[in-house]
């Protein structure tokens, strides 16, 4: 059996020859791809405006310019990649750590107590963790109740649905984010994206992404247009410190290459999270939460009790390793790395998250996982915990 690696990219060979088409035309940084990816983006989530960026955290980082100031305080999770809390902290916001739930997404009733105690904080930044959506009531509830900026990081869940709606559609929040690394529903290498169905949010992206420039309405008439009144031809102005985090139009021409088979893609992975729900029933292998058709299962998790078994975690790692088969663990909890404990993190009362570290990983999850790759991890898995 070849390695099989916890999640990976699906390219065929139309993805490719887009590719190439793109980079044989005019256009290798914006062009009309970028636009026509965009406009898909809106499609499939619903969110009336899409910003394509470099990555996702360069997505967040946005994202962050447009909804925080410095010292705002931010709710959000200890279970995710660092760079959703990352976000917050290069605004010189304070992100504030809230337990989980036992499905791995944040606490909304521990978020409504914080927001009860404390009227200072701003924002909430929560993560459909694993593709499972966090309960959009509970975000309309808490945006009604305080007023708070609410964004969505969907860079595990395009193609998750919460009751009809679509993660990454803003419907309850001001900004959504998605990430196309090869490891998530689809890829450009790397990329990322944000929603949003606020005009004014959109047009400062747009700025922000390159530079702060703006070529529309200039504030410097003296500097914009000549005596009779033209526009300067070469005239463009900055209106706020942008980056660039622009993405390229032979990204965009593989990200829509891919969204032909997103569907797909996630039907496959709802297969794959079906049998092996089925596969461990009654087994000491229990998965995170049942079988749930409105996650786009990112990642498959699995809770096993150690302290009953002979086996550490770590050495599960490295004898599946020898039998070619890759876990992975989401998330070491952000707040607990040094360089949150050098700020004063670390301390936050977390029992859930604590014993979600101890107990839980990931299985190889992606689209191209064939049956016998399937059984082959199920087997092995069941064999090495006995
Ligand atoms: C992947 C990921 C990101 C960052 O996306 P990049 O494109 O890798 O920068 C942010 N948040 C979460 C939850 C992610 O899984």
């Amino acid at each position: 059996m070849d390695f099989i690696p916890y999640g990976k990219q699906y390219i065929d060979e139309e993805d490719i020859s887009s590719l190439i088409e793109t980079l044989k035309s005019p256009y290798l940084t914006t062009g009309p791809k970028v636009k026509e990816f965009e406009n898909k983006i809106c499609e499939f989530t619903n969110a009336k405006y899409a910003v394509a960026v470099s990555n996702g955290t360069a997505a967040l980082h946005l994202a962050s310019l447009i909804l925080l100031n410095e010292n705002d305080k931010v709710l959000t999770t200890p279970n995710s990649f660092l760079a959703t809390s990352n976000a917050i902290l290069y605004l010189g916001a304070k992100p504030v750590f809230v337990d989980i739930c036992e499905d791995g997404n944040i606490n909304l009733d521990l978020c409504d107590e914080e927001l009860k105690r404390d009227s200072s904080i701003k924002a909430i930044y929560v993560v459909h963790f694993s593709g499972n959506p966090i309960n959009q009531n509970k975000l309309k509830y808490l945006k009604e109740t305080y007023n708070i900026k609410i964004l969505e990081d969907c860079a595990h869940s395009l193609g998750a649905t919460f009751e009809n709606i679509n993660a990454g559609s803003c419907i309850y929040s001001d900004l959504s984010i998605l990430s196309f690394h090869p490891v998530k529903h689809l890829t450009t290498g790397e990329g990322g994206a944000i929603t949003t169905n606020n005009e004014e949010f959109y047009k400062k992206l747009l700025e922000l992404r390159t530079h702060g420039i703006n070529r529309e309405n200039f504030l410097h008439k003296q500097m914009s247009e000549d005596k009779k009144g033209n526009i300067n031809p070469w005239y463009y102005e900055m209106h706020s410190l942008g980056f660039n985090y622009r993405i390229t139009d032979f990204q965009c021409a593989l990200g829509l290459s891919q969204f032909k088979k997103l569907n797909n893609f996630i039907k496959r992975r709802k297969d794959i999270a079906k049998n092996y729900d089925k596969a461990f029933l009654s087994t000491i292998v229990k998965p995170l939460y049942n079988f749930d058709g409105n996650s786009s299962y990112h990642l498959y998790v699995v809770k096993v009790n150690f302290e009953k078994l002979n086996i550490t975690k770590a050495e599960l790692f490295n004898k599946m390793r020898v039998k070619n088969i890759g876990l992975q663990l989401h998330y070491i909890p952000i707040n607990k790395q040094p360089f949150y404990k050098n700020i004063g993190y670390g301390n936050e009362n977390t029992p859930i998250m604590d014993n979600y570290y101890e107990e839980c990983f990931s299985l190889p999850m992606y689209p191209s996982l064939s049956s016998d790759e399937q059984n082959y991890v199920i087997k092995t898995l069941l064999k090495v915990l006995k």
